[in-house]
């Protein structure tokens, strides 16, 4: 997909993008601590608020790219914690979009995000009630406005404001892959080694009280501001939130995106476009037998066939492998047949490690094969 390049030898080349999308500043930082010089004047409002909608950006981001590139653009991302708190997003894009383009794209795009003001909490001590139907002013045992009412006075008000509005930061890099190289391979394992990492896993680390307190400054708001329209917190700003119920209280949202470990970053972490592989869920489970299987083989190790207990088995002279019989005595009881399974389970765990090591698929450090790491990115996309 995309622009063809003709070398001087007549080889054609037909390259991907590696593209990192970085949000703005909200102070001064402390260059490798990650702390700001100043943690009073950093804007920690706005840095739990673009982290919190980082998501939606990256979806306009798509949107603008695809118009401006003028087909589907195809892409494969993770959202990552930077360490200075922020997210910030790696995206393999197939096909060759001018460096320009994509310059202009993200200083363009933004996101508004049209919702009630929560600038000033109204309840913080004394909560909103629910009274089986709304939820009331703890005071005035009035109802609180609900969400629709809310939107219905905000498009009605000519002279509103979006509630926030996100842009991306002035830090933009844009890199070249072509399959097979080791650039290529180096950002295939970057994305893919984030999809099994938790954001709390990158913002700790090595940590001292400055970085604590900068983590606690920044969950402090984090933690209050809604993250969506069905977020509790709205009960702290005088607004019912779109679905409610009894039980909701500020401070108590279910969404991860709250927590100290996710500061913002919640559900979507992995960003893939539809098409990404043209693949269906059940194809990329035929596709890890397949590459499990393979691993083996390639270091002469036997495998037991993963259909071995199927009806339709026949042995090498044609016959029926198996004869089905009800099971009277195993000899053992239940728990020692689950046993036995769990232990030739590990066995096979085992084997593929070993034939994985021995045929060097699956380096740790020096990666001088990227087979195991791009046949995860499938299996993954
Ligand atoms: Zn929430």
């Amino acid at each position: 997909m995309g622009r063809v390049f003709e070398a001087p030898d007549g080889r054609t080349y037909r390259p991907s993008m590696f593209i990192t999308l970085t949000l703005p500043g909200y102070g001064r930082i402390v260059a490798g601590a990650g702390t700001p010089r100043d943690a009073d004047g950093y804007d920690y409002r706005r840095a739990a608020l673009d982290a919190l909608h980082f998501p939606r950006l990256l979806d306009r981001w798509f949107q603008n790219l695809r118009r401006c590139a003028g087909y589907k653009v195809q892409y494969f991302g993770a959202v990552e914690g930077q360490r200075r708190l922020a997210p910030h997003f790696h995206v393999a894009v197939r096909g060759a979009i001018p460096r320009s383009v994509i310059k202009e794209v993200t200083r363009a795009t933004y996101h508004q995000l049209w919702w009630p003001a929560f600038d000033t909490p109204v309840f913080v001590e004394e909560l909103p009630v629910w009274d089986g139907r709304d939820y009331l002013d703890p005071v005035t045992e009035q109802p609180l406005q609900t969400w629709d009412a809310a939107l219905d006075e905000l498009s009605a008000d000519d002279d509103a404001r979006p509630a926030h509005v996100l842009r991306f930061g002035s830090q933009l890099d844009v890199q070249g892959l072509l399959a097979g190289s080791s650039d290529a391979d180096r950002s295939v394992r970057y994305l893919t080694k984030y999809l099994t990492k938790a954001v709390g896993e990158t913002y700790s680390g090595d940590s001292n009280a400055a970085y604590e307190a900068h983590i606690d400054r920044l969950h402090a708001e984090v933690r209050w501001l809604p993250c969506s329209p069905d977020c509790a917190n709205w009960l702290r700003f005088g607004v019912q939130p779109r679905t409610v119920g009894p039980g909701l209280e500020p401070g108590r949202c279910p969404s991860k995106a709250h927590d100290r470990e996710h500061l913002g970053v919640g559900g979507r972490r992995v960003l893939v476009s539809r098409g990404w592989s043209g693949k269906t869920l059940a194809d990329h489970r035929v596709d890890r037998a397949a590459v499990v299987r393979q691993a083996l083989e390639e270091a002469g190790i036997e495998v037991d066939s993963a259909r071995r207990m199927a009806a339709d088995v026949v042995a090498s002279d044609g016959d029926a492998r198996f004869l089905w019989s009800a099971v009277v005595s195993h000899g053992g009881t239940s728990s020692s047949i689950l046993m036995e399974t769990v232990i030739q389970r590990r066995r096979w765990r085992e084997q593929y490690e070993v034939a994985k090591t021995m045929t060097g698929a699956d380096p740790p450090v020096d990666g001088r094969s990227a087979t195991a790491q791009s046949t995860s990115l499938r299996a993954v996309g």
